[in-house]
């Protein structure tokens, strides 16, 4: 079924019979080959969508039923655990420990919005008047496009797909062009559970065009789009022209916050260093929420940024099926390029490139690296507010080092970004990470910590990183419209108007 799209309950091919190879990006070989939709395509998925909206039983079905089938679909994806794990593993080149991770996560979002669904069905308002019943019910939205990135595919897609089909809309996913083949999966175990036709569709293709009629078209009611700034803008501006309902989950250029007392003992010191060497370089820094820009006390720096240093010297890339593998490659060859220019002009804008600023390739020791996008992990030393780098996300394994000597100075320093999404302060004085937490505006802070969520805590963004919230009882929300139903128990005539006898 990989080589064909799913419109109405059914596998099909796409109208132009075009399909995609999908290659791993850690070895170039293909994995796969899958239907290339155009907008006809997509077209056709949201006619399908719409009528089992209109006419269907789906958005009208108890939400404890839609809540019962989206526990099956947790249950059916733990079943297939290894099929997922493997496909996501080579898509996307994370080790399979990494994409067993995801499957947890996912399986987990989907038991979590299985529950949530047939709580909050509503509630009642005091209208003031026992002659009056006045209730809030919640409604689905209608038709939800839902697009989707590649650093996370499934886990991304399961953020959408869960409360959307948890409050009763119909739906069309497009999920990022490079990464397939998760969310194939996804539809096979959709079609198994017997969803009605028409409620759940899938295209595949490139965004400009599998993916612009989910928000262009006035047959959609809601797009939530989850990538980069700059087609966000796009999603915003094209879903304007009929006001649809929009969730934009953007980048990041998130602080991580290190104040000096965390060398107060050797296990906080490394602890500390340890988190920010994750922040940066889990998933070769392909990650929204990853710690890029470092923001160190001055006093500390030397010792952190060493230590920093001499670890991401020795993070092991390599194949992701390969013993002792602890990364993997950049997503495609063109976004390799992207870091690389990236890095370059941080070099030449007078930065210091401590370690890495080039491609990884030879042999080593979990495989030969020459055929895949790998990049060396970077720490870009010295940098300052001037400079491009400290602003625009890289979105690969690289983080930025700036200093501070003032507590107003480092919340300066990490609100210093048009974006919003996450950040992290670090330190041993209980009542000044707090104090700190309380001053970052980002979507989510940690404190002592960094990269954990859960799926009952909203996640989302202040600022350019957008806007709408995911998970949390908020995540389902944005699928819902809540109705206001006034209802008069005693009905007669107002007298408002006195002529009424003519
Ligand atoms: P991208 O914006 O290039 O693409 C994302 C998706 O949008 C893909 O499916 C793509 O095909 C589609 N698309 C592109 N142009 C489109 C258009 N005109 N109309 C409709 N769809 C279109 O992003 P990417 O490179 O796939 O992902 C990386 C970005 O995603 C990073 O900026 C990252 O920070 C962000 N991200 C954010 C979160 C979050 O939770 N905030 C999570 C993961 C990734």
């Amino acid at each position: 079924m990989s080589d064909t799209l799913y419109i109405d309950g059914q596998w099909r091919p796409a109208a132009s019979r075009e399909t995609r190879e999908i290659r791993c990006p850690a070895d170039n070989s293909v994995v796969g080959v899958v239907a290339e939709a155009s907008a006809a395509d997509t077209e056709a998925a949201i006619a399908a969508a719409r009528r089992a909206f209109d006419d269907g039983k789906w958005s009208s079905t108890p939400a404890a039923e839609r809540g019962d089938l989206l526990l099956r679909i947790a249950d059916r994806i733990d079943a297939r655990r290894d099929q997922f794990v493997n496909a996501e593993t080579l898509d996307t080149g994370k080790r399979p420990y990494e994409s067993d991770i995801d499957m947890t996560d996912i399986a987990n979002c989907f038991r979590y919005f299985g529950k949530l669904a047939a709580q909050d069905a509503g509630r009642v308002v005091d209208a003031g008047s026992a002659d009056v019943d006045s209730r809030i019910v919640y409604e689905p939205v209608g038709v939800c496009g839902l697009i989707t990135p590649w650093n996370y595919p499934l886990l991304q897609a399961a953020w959408k797909v869960a409360p959307a089909l948890a409050a009763g809309n119909t739906f069309v996913l497009k999920p990022a062009e490079l990464t397939p083949h998760t969310s194939i999966l996804l539809f096979e175990v959709l079609h198994e559970l017997g969803l009605p036709a028409g409620v759940a569709n899938l295209v595949l293709g490139p965004g400009a065009d599998a993916g612009a009629p989910l928000s262009s078209h006035p047959d959609v009611d809601l797009v939530s789009f989850t990538g980069g700034l700059v087609t966000g803008r796009v999603i915003a501006r094209e879903a304007a022209a009929t006001v649809k309902k929009v969730a934009l989950e953007l980048g990041g250029k998130n602080p991580n916050v290190v104040f000096a007392d965390v060398g107060v003992t050797d296990e906080f010191f490394d602890a500390a260093v340890d988190n920010a060497l994750n922040a940066a370089f889990l998933h070769s820094g392909q990650v929204c929420s990853a710690g890029a820009r470092l923001i160190v006390e001055e006093s500390l720096h030397d010792r952190f940024v060493d230590e920093l240093v001499r670890r991401a010297e020795q993070i092991r890339l390599g194949l992701p099926f390969a013993d002792g593998t602890e990364t993997g490659p950049l997503i495609s060859q063109a976004h390799r390029d992207k870091v690389h220019a990236y890095v370059e002009q941080a070099r030449a804008d007078g930065a210091e490139i401590r370690c890495g600023g080039a491609f990884a390739t030879g042999d080593q020791g979990s495989g030969k690296l020459d055929d895949g996008w790998f990049y060396l992990p970077t720490v870009i030393d010295r940098a300052d507010r001037s400079m491009a780098c400290v602003h625009d996300e890289a979105f690969g394994p690289t983080v930025t080092v700036e200093t501070f000597t003032t507590e107003d100075e480092a919340v300066r320093l990490a609100n210093d970004t048009v974006y919003g999404l996450a950040g992290a302060v670090w330190s041993s004085d209980a009542a000044r990470a707090r104090r700190i937490a309380g001053r970052i505006r980002a979507g989510t802070v940690w404190v002592n910590d960094f990269g954990p969520y859960l799926p009952q805590a909203e996640w989302g963004g202040f600022g350019q990183s957008g806007f709408g919230r995911e998970l949390g009882p908020s995540g389902l929300a944005e699928y819902r419209e809540a109705k206001h139903v006034y209802e008069n128990l005693r009905p007669g005539v107002t007298g408002w108007f006195e002529n009424r006898k003519g």
